[in-house]
């Protein structure tokens, strides 16, 4: 790697010179460690002490400049997970002086984005913490193209998933053990820290049980302009007019399974007419189940990470999650939101196991498969009774995780009805097209006229000209309740097709 590094040469020397003299320069953008991201020239790195480090010079910037709010609890976020006191980051400061008695720095040439991964073996959190902020991280700043490097910070082995990492610039990305072996201090030329939260759509119940952000940001079309890239690194060409229709059975093989796979897929065929295949994460490769999913019609699975690759699905197709026994499907909706993101186009069924005949528990697991032998006795039975788990917080409930890790023979019957609920005639892709909505802008020229007929009665004639884009004209008249010599003021907005809301024009007086 150290090679790689030094693949774009620099003068040593004048950057050396430039650090000592220039010390570090910062500057960020966001009111609070949740929201910000900052911009460094010359932040540096101690591979011993794992700590970043800010030079004091006569040139250096820090802004915003927090004095001991810089720790109240931390200058920023480095995960995409809101607030989450294992990711936070910070620096030490010291006069660039100091640099005499250090280690001779190794400097990155690189333009680097440096952040935490926040659980990159599971296959959701790869996506949705990690993947999508980073292409959208990468998207706001224009140096941050396919040539800067990605550096994770939190100290995992590269994981199960690194290959998609890979995908996101042309640099192999770097992880902090890989640090040590390049130098002790190394120093990053131009960096950004930190990574864009704006298109996570879901939290994961640290401090309430989990459920959709409160303020979603990201629509369906900004998620398929990130499958569309990551699509094009796996050369994965979208089959416009794709011949045969089918279904996908995304299975899990090592735990929370569905008993009667088989009985399944035979059934979902001959309900729909539809060829059925099955896949899982340890059978097939990852371009493998992305070609297959980006043309399905329907897309069934357990709960579970890998319904995250719904991301993938074409627009008009839909969704079937599963939920086992005594697991209400209204409490864990991440993959409902994410179907039903405005723009999306995903139609999203979830159907529950009711039956306690049809649920195979595992009370005698590890804890962390949903074990529950380490519980007093007491605890157990209130456990092995209940018909449903409380909503509770992350992440080691074992009520939720002994729930979360039965296996389920899915009642045929009933999930063909609720899907029918839902997809009448056959499911299926509808023809992609655009199907953006457009919010209407101001109205233009209002005007009012206001009459009085007799000493109680009045009527106000508003009128105006149609939005600049749009192609409608429109006026009203107001006589209930409108009383004579009054002042009115009225504010207009357009609403187009019901729901697409535009701004109120600048307030007209209407007097008489
Ligand atoms: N996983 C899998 N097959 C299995 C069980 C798990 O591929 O039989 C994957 C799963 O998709 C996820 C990771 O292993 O990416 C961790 O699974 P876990 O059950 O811990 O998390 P969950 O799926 O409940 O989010």
């Amino acid at each position: 790697q150290s090679q790689e590094l030094s693949e774009a040469q620099i003068d040593y020397h004048a950057a050396l010179q430039a650090l000592v003299e220039n010390g570090t320069r910062m500057v960020c953008t966001g009111r609070m460690h949740t929201d910000r991201i900052c911009r460094f020239e010359s932040l540096c790195y101690s591979t011993e002490a794992e700590e970043f480090i800010y030079f004091h010079s006569n040139s250096s910037v820090m802004l915003p400049n927090l004095g001991s709010r810089r720790f109240q609890p931390a200058l920023l976020d480095l995960s995409s997970v809101e607030d989450h006191n294992t990711q936070y980051f910070n620096f030490v400061e010291l006069p660039a002086a100091a640099l005499k008695f250090m280690p001779k720095p190794v400097f990155v040439p690189d333009v680097a984005l440096i952040a935490n991964r926040f659980n990159p073996d599971n296959l959701m959190h790869v996506f949705h913490d990690d993947l999508l902020p980073i292409y959208y991280t990468m998207q706001q700043f224009s140096d941050l193209d396919l040539e800067a490097r990605l550096f994770f910070m939190e100290g995992w082995s590269e994981g199960v998933h690194f290959d998609l990492y890979k995908l996101l610039s042309n640099k192999q990305p770097l992880l902090r053990e890989e640090l040590k072996t390049l130098g002790r201090l190394l120093c990053f030329t131009k960096s950004y820290v930190g990574l864009s939260k704006i298109t996570t759509w879901y939290q994961y119940g640290f401090v309430q049980p989990q459920g959709p952000k409160a303020n979603i940001l990201v629509s369906g079309n900004e998620i398929r302009q990130f499958t569309k890239f990551m699509m094009q690194k796996l050369n994965i060409s979208l089959e416009e007019s794709s011949s045969e229709e089918y279904i996908v059975v995304f299975s899990r093989t090592i735990n929370r399974l569905i008993l009667n796979e088989a009985e399944l897929i035979l059934a979902l065929a001959q309900e729909f007419q539809m060829k059925t295949i099955s896949v899982s994460l340890e059978e097939h490769s990852f371009s493998d189940i992305v070609r297959l999913i980006s043309n399905a019609s329907m897309l069934v699975s357990m709960h579970g990470a890998q319904l995250v690759m719904s991301l993938f699905l074409p627009r008009g197709a839909t969704v079937v999650e599963l939920f086992p026994y005594a697991i209400n499907p209204e409490h864990y909706t991440p993959y409902k939101t994410l179907a039903t993101l405005p723009g999306m186009d995903l139609q999203y069924i979830a159907w529950q196991n009711t039956n306690r005949e049809d649920t195979v528990t595992y009370p005698d697991r590890p804890w962390d498969q949903g074990g529950i032998a380490h519980l007093d006795k007491a605890e157990q039975e209130r456990i092995i009774k209940s018909t449903e788990v409380p909503r509770h917080l992350c992440c080691r409930n074992p009520e939720w995780l002994f729930r979360a890790y039965q296996d389920t023979k899915v009642n045929i019957p009933s999930l063909i009805h609720v899907i029918r609920q839902t997809v009448k005639s056959k499911p299926g892709p509808k023809k992609q097209k655009w199907s953006g909505s457009l919010y209407p802008g101001k109205v233009r020229d209002a005007k009012c006229q206001a009459s009085v007929q007799g000493t109680s009665e009045a009527k106000l004639a508003v009128s105006w000209q149609i939005p600049w884009n749009l192609r409608y004209l429109k006026n009203h008249t107001f006589s209930e309740n409108i009383k004579p010599f009054t002042i009115y003021l009225v504010w207009i907005r357009c609403i187009f097709n019901k729901n697409l809301l535009g701004p109120f024009a600048d307030v007209l007086l209407c007097r008489r």
